[in-house]
């Protein structure tokens, strides 16, 4: 599937449409999601028209994939959940129930989080 420009993340990349952002540097945003399924749940997001969904990475994205996963375990230290714990999920395709095409990282945490689905 190509990149669309126009999908909700490219736009508030872009600040063509608001959100609450918690975290921000060169390569990722963190924002609210404006939809949560937890008291926290946070939505890590990197910058640019990179990919579509977890399943169109490959070896050369190893480096800063890995450096996502660790931003999001220090955007969940900062904000309060290392203690009880907390999920992180990448959504792939369509029964991975992917609703953006633009690769995110769901935070999640504040309430017990158990088995799937
Ligand atoms: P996914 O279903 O994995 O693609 O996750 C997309 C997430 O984006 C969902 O949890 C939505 O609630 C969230 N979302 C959609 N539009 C917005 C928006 N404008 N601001 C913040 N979160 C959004």
């Amino acid at each position: 599937m190509p990149y669309d420009p126009e999908n909700v993340f490219a736009k508030i990349l872009r600040d063509e449409i608001p959100s609450t952002r918690v975290y921000e540097d060169n390569e990722f945003i963190a924002i609210r999601d404006v939809n949560p399924a937890a008291p926290t749940h946070i939505l890590l997001i990197p910058r640019g028209d990179g990919p579509v969904s977890p399943a169109n990475l490959g070896d050369p994205d190893a480096a800063w994939v890995g450096r996502m996963v660790v931003l999001a375990t220090q955007i969940a230290r900062q904000q309060g959940l290392e203690e009880d714990g907390y999920r992180l999920v990448m959504n792939c395709g369509r029964d991975g129930g992917q609703s953006v095409p633009h690769l995110h990282l769901h935070i999640l945490g504040g309430r017990a989080l158990h088995g799937f689905g």
